[in-house]
């Protein structure tokens, strides 16, 4: 079992002073393999303390040193990819190929990302000719918090952590409990590029004692978070004591809306994107809305899908899922399927249990629900696991209005050859991203949502710009 019990706290590793362990469980056997520390007030204090201390320099650094500091970062990230793969594999049960490739390697294309808009972004800049004596600064916004959850961890960390620093903020990283060895990894990467001391700190431990301290705690400037939606609401009330910017990466429910005009591939894709990670990302189209005149059809191809997706161990090569985080999620996955079917939604794929020999870790059977209503449980909760529910529809309106019909409001995707269609349905959904067709985001696409998805935007310019302020100055001749 590793031994993770030390904070990260201005620039050394130091022993919590809360005295409390926190066990971290290998989803795919469920047996302990780390012990990190919990952090309580004081410990926070102690992190908080030293980014305030170090803001007072980091923050009017030269952007060349940061860039300078940054590009060593991103060659060292690459050079440790197989142990950041691996503690992802250990804490989080990500298959290794989809650990290399996309958990990592998300980690790695955010900072190269970054590092290409820091170099072209302009700190200071006159309004206009129309006003000469005019300035713009954008000033980093100060200590910032940043808490992130345990599925895509690397990926989510970098996009908090490396426009914060390219910004010349000052932070506290709180990882997920329940998978914050790779973090840890990224801390040692941080020391070993010789960040200023304090600049970057990182305290573990749970939401309810350490998150709260560092949201509630008066020092902190800006709290960038993402997770849940029940958890991101807590967090905008600490923060509204003090007005603390804020910025809000939360759940789900994206719908798939296939036309009968789909491509012959558009169902088993959509099905995938659903399963990948075992059903825990955030933007996973979770709903297939499926025109009634191909839906019969669409229904026997998934159940075939479905019933030949594979789960197996992270330790193995290959494209198949692994186990969901936790027993609380597997438990949580396992309701809402019984859930599914005493509403009357027609299980045709998967169902409750583990899968044949994979009963000592929290593994899921990719399920599919034929015939659910968006009125039913689980067609409204985000389910974070590999369950999707197929819904049929007649019109373009209906679809549009299915979708929508939902509190959030992340991801939506659309499945059609026709392009004046699929532009039209784009513009009539309510979220803040839509995927069409074979299409994928680009690494520095604006990542948020609206409604209850969030507030605020990740990666490229707009993630570097939720960590700067706005200054205008008159006078400046
Ligand atoms: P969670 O909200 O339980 O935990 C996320 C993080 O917040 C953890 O570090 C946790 O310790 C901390 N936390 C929990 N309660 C807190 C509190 N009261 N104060 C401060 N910190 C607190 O979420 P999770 O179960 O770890 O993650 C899954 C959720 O994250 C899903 O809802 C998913 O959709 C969402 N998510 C959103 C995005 C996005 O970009 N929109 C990306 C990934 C995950």
């Amino acid at each position: 079992m590793l031994e993770k019990r030390n904070f990260y706290i201005n620039g050394e590793w130091v022993a919590s002073k809360n005295q409390k362990d926190i066990e971290v469980i290998n989803p795919a056997n469920s047996k302990s393999c780390a012990v990190i520390s919990l952090g309580g007030k004081e410990d926070i204090n102690d992190a908080v303390t030293a980014a305030k201390k170090s803001f007072a320099t980091w923050g009017y650094s030269k952007k060349e040193e940061r860039l300078t500091l940054l590009e060593k970062f991103y060659e060292l990230y690459k050079k440790r990819w197989n142990d950041i793969t691996e503690a992802i594999m250990l804490e989080m049960g990500a298959p290794k190929d989809f650990a290399s490739k996309l958990q990592t390697g998300t980690g790695a294309s955010h900072t190269k990302s970054f590092i290409r808009y820091l170099k072209s972004f302009e700190f200071e800049k006159s309004l206009g000719d129309h006003a000469e004596d005019q300035r713009i600064i954008y000033e980093p916004k100060g200590v910032c918090a940043l808490i992130t959850p345990w599925n895509w961890p690397m990926n989510q960390v970098c996009l908090k952590v490396i426009p914060a620093l390219a910004a010349g903020c000052t932070m506290v990283l709180k990882p997920s409990e329940l998978a914050p060895l790779s973090s840890m990894i990224l801390a040692e990467l941080i020391d070993e590029t010789k960040f200023p001391k304090g600049v970057f700190n990182l305290v573990n431990g749970d939401g309810a004692i350490t998150g709260d301290a560092l949201t509630s705690h008066p020092d902190v400037n800006m709290i960038s978070f993402t997770g849940s939606t029940r958890a991101g609401a807590l967090i905008s009330k600490n923060a509204a004591k003090d007005f603390k910017r804020v910025s809000l990466e939360l759940g789900g429910k994206g719908a798939n809306i296939v036309f009968k005009d789909a491509d012959n591939e558009a169902i088993e894709r959509g099905a995938l994107r659903c399963f990948r990670n075992s059903g825990q990302s955030c933007n996973a189209p979770t709903r297939m809305l499926v025109e009634k005149s191909i839906y019969s059809d669409a229904l026997e191809r998934l159940k075939k899908y479905a019933d030949e997706f594979k789960v197996d161990t992270p330790d193995k090569e290959g494209d198949h899922i692994g186990p969901v985080i936790s027993e609380t999620q597997y438990n949580k996955i396992q309701t809402l399927i019984k859930k599914g079917v005493e509403e009357g939604a027609k299980l045709i794929s998967g169902g409750p249990g583990k899968p044949e020999g994979l009963e000592a870790g929290y593994y899921v059977k990719p399920t599919v629900f034929a015939d659910v209503k968006n009125s039913m449980e689980i067609a409204r909760t985000e389910i974070f696991g590999p369950v999707l529910s197929v819904i049929p529809f007649e019109t373009e309106e209906e679809a549009i209005e299915i979708a929508n019909d939902t509190p959030y409001g992340l991801t939506n995707y659309i499945q059609s050859e026709d392009q004046e269609k699929v532009k039209r349905v784009a513009r009539k959904l309510r979220s803040g991203m839509i995927v069409a067709n074979t299409a994928s985001l680009a690494v520095d696409a604006p990542f948020g949502g609206f409604k209850h998805s969030g507030i605020g935007r990740e990666g490229g310019k707009e993630g570097l710009l939720e960590f700067l302020e706005l200054k205008s100055i008159g006078g400046w001749n």
